[in-house]
């Protein structure tokens, strides 16, 4: 192994997305003493899916207090599970806090990394290049939307757009707004807009699980008490991770475990709340609950039963200039159509151009599907590390508390270079194949594997998530075992 001199240039590092994880790791760089760091930002702004994410009802269904960094808690929340504006400006405040605003270049798309002598060379949209030691990926997992493509959509009248590219140009007051998908974008925004429109259709292709929630707002006392006792605020946050990490992400890999059951059981007792039997057997799914990632609602159901809100369960066949047309040869005319259709989850750092050592493209090594290391080093890649990348816990938990673990781990490997013990680090191809193999054997016990179409699932129908307990990733995270690195 090379050893180098601590007391090289600094190493420079760049840090792609300015989301959660983006903000994170450029304030932990800086933390931990490298001042050469600069974030390269595709937008204008901070905040990653919640910057893009606008859609009428958009919150955050893990509660506030646990979806926050643990360095940078909040007593203002104004809700258990606040609304995504909110969660927005708290990523924007933290960003600005932290400086992390003034090292990042906005609107620069980092759109190839080459890994050149030792160096990533990367190179930005507008043609303008940097050379760094280490880039940290931080492009989130739900950010290129899914967009399916209906027959005689150019056709359509009225507005149709994605939820995640939500037209606030487009007004709902009196309209007819059609929405498809059940997923959590689409159940969150069925109650938000069903008192303005004139009628709301949801297109059901699968139904979806709920699980009921309260969604109390903090008052003043509350919040000043969390401003004067930090511990009640974290004794809060404390109680939630108990509830969301040891009480259900520890447990989805098990797809026998009693909690699944119970939890199944709370959501069938929901959908008996249900008044129209008919209405209530179109709603039942017919997979187990949290087989598909878990909805969490305050009022899905309330809304569904309005006189105004209509369930539609046939088929697409076609988008006319009048609306939707199903199977059944039913025109469902409508004046807007959301697409809550999600995202394409295999893209991660795609269609950035990254190729590693050897002149190895990644998507090349994707090409079956991506994978890392314990989510974060991909072999041939070193000094590249990802956050929330492939095979990366996922769940209704905090995917902040994720990206502050992995981090954590990211950083005692490039304390080996900065130590000057080596000037690469990346995972093994044994180590690599290792970890992979064992997670894929995992991965068919999972709850997610017990029958269900989901974005959980590779193309070949196997779970990509982390596939052991939560416990078992805190520990991974704890220290990187180094054996398991080549260091040049
Ligand atoms: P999603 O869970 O992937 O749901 C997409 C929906 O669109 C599904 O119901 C799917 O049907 C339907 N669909 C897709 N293509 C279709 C087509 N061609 N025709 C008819 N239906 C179609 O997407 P999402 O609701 O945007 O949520 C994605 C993830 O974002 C969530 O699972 C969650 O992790 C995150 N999210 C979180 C929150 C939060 O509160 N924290 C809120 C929103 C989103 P099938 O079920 O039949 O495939």
């Amino acid at each position: 192994m090379q050893q180098t001199d601590p007391r090289d240039p600094p190493l420079r590092f760049a840090v792609i997305g300015a989301g959660m994880a983006g903000i994170l790791a450029a304030i932990k760089l800086r933390e931990a003493g490298h001042e050469d760091v600069v974030v390269y930002e595709k937008a204008d702004r901070p905040g990653g899916t919640w910057r893009e994410n606008t859609y009428p009802g958009i919150a955050c269904d893990v509660p506030s207090h646990l979806y926050s960094y643990s360095f940078a808690p909040n007593p203002d929340w104004s809700h258990r599970f606040s609304p995504g504006a909110e969660i927005q400006a708290y990523f924007e405040g933290v960003a600005e806090r932290h400086g992390i605003d003034r090292i990042t270049r906005f609107g620069t798309e980092i759109v190839r990394c080459r890994f050149d002598e030792g160096r990533w060379q990367l190179e930005a949209q507008d043609g303008s290049t940097d050379t760094v030691d280490f880039v940290i990926a931080a492009t989130g997992v739900l950010h290129h939307p899914a967009v399916p493509h209906f027959e005689g959509e150019a056709d359509f009248g009225g507005a149709l757009f994605h939820s995640a590219r939500w037209d606030h140009d487009v007004e709902l007051e009196g309209r007819r707004v059609g929405v498809v998908g059940t997923g959590s974008s689409a159940i969150q925004i069925i109650p938000a807009v069903v008192d303005q429109a004139a009628e709301v259709t949801l297109f059901q292709r699968t139904a979806q699980w709920i699980t009921p929630v309260e969604n109390p707002a903090y008052d003043e006392a509350e919040r000043r008490a969390f401003r004067e006792t930090p511990e009640a605020m974290q004794a809060v946050r404390d109680t939630a991770s108990r509830a969301f990490v040891d009480g259900f992400a520890n447990v989805l890999i098990d797809a026998e475990s009693p909690v699944l059951a119970a939890i199944h059981q709370t959501c069938e007792a929901y959908l008996e709340t249900v008044a129209d039997p008919e209405l209530r057997e179109r709603l039942r799914p017919d997979y187990r609950a949290t087989c598909k990632r878990l909805v969490l609602s305050p009022n899905f159901y309330e809304a569904i039963q309005r006189p105004n809100a209509h369930l539609v369960t046939e088929d697409i066949a076609r988008v006319e200039r009048e609306g939707v047309r199903t199977k059944d040869g039913v025109l469902h005319p409508l004046d807007v159509l959301v697409l809550a259709t999600g995202f394409r989850v295999d893209r991660f750092v795609r269609p950035m151009q990254v190729t590693g050592r050897g002149g190895v493209a990644l998507d090349r090594v994707w090409e079956d599907g991506p994978f890392a290391y314990l989510a974060i080093s991909v072999p041939d890649f070193p000094n590249f590390f990802l956050l929330n990348g492939p095979n990366s816990p996922v769940g209704n938990f905090s995917l902040i508390d994720v990206a502050e673990m992995q981090f954590g781990y990211v950083l005692s490997l490039i304390e080996e270079v900065r130590a000057g013990r080596c000037r690469n680090v990346g995972v093994s191809h044994e180590a690599a194949a290792r970890f992979d193999a064992e997670r894929r054997e995992a991965a068919a016990n999972t709850i997610w594997a017990s029958g269900c179409r989901s974005w959980y699932l590779d193309a070949k129908g196997l779970p990509t998530a982390w596939p052991f307990t939560f416990d078992r990733f805190r520990d991974e995270m704890r220290a990187p075992r180094l054996e398991d690195f080549e260091r040049a």
